[in-house]
């Protein structure tokens, strides 16, 4: 492990997939159990750069700019190991958890870019439900309520069809 380089451990059972080298070689962000002096531990990002032999022979890198990729000097594609890595392929292209989940269960998982929430599909999908139940006769049965805000959100997934 390089000098300064900081240990940081995800929570336990939780390990980040493998990178990719250069050659197109999978990557063990970990090293193996049988390590002599960091037993499956996360090698960080000075050596996963070191490995890849991106990490700069002719300086020190430090390990992010401030807390966040925003901090980094405009512009820049070296000034920190955290910069280097985000910039690599195998990270950017590296999907979240959850969409891999969403995926691997045969759906489609779509992110929404920022803007309002109220701008949001399912916000027009409450809507057009709440209305339509308005509509609905009023009934103090339990049952009868259950079914009437079924029906309302039934009504609309079949119209979007
Ligand atoms: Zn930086």
């Amino acid at each position: 492990m390089p000098k300064g380089t900081q240990r940081w451990e995800p929570s336990p059972g939780i390990r980040m997939c493998n990178g990719r080298l250069p050659d197109g070689t999978p990557q063990p962000l970990y090293y193996p159990d049988d390590h002599p002096v960091s037993p499956g531990l996360f090698k960080g990002m000075a050596q996963i750069l070191h490995e890849c032999g991106l990490f700069p022979t002719n300086r020190n890198l430090k390990a992010q700019c401030g807390n966040s990729l925003s901090k980094c000097p405009p512009g820049q594609s070296v000034c920190c190991c955290r910069r280097i890595l985000y910039n690599q392929v195998d990270f950017k292209e590296q999907k979240l958890l959850l969409q891999e989940l969403y995926e691997s269960a045969g759906h489609l998982c779509l992110y929404y870019p920022k803007f309002h929430c109220e701008l949001n599909f399912i916000e027009q999908y409450w809507g057009n439900a709440k209305y339509r139940y308005r509509e609905t006769p009023l009934t103090t049965n339990d049952k009868e309520m259950i079914d009437n805000m079924r029906d309302c959100l039934d009504t609309i997934l079949r119209w979007n069809r």
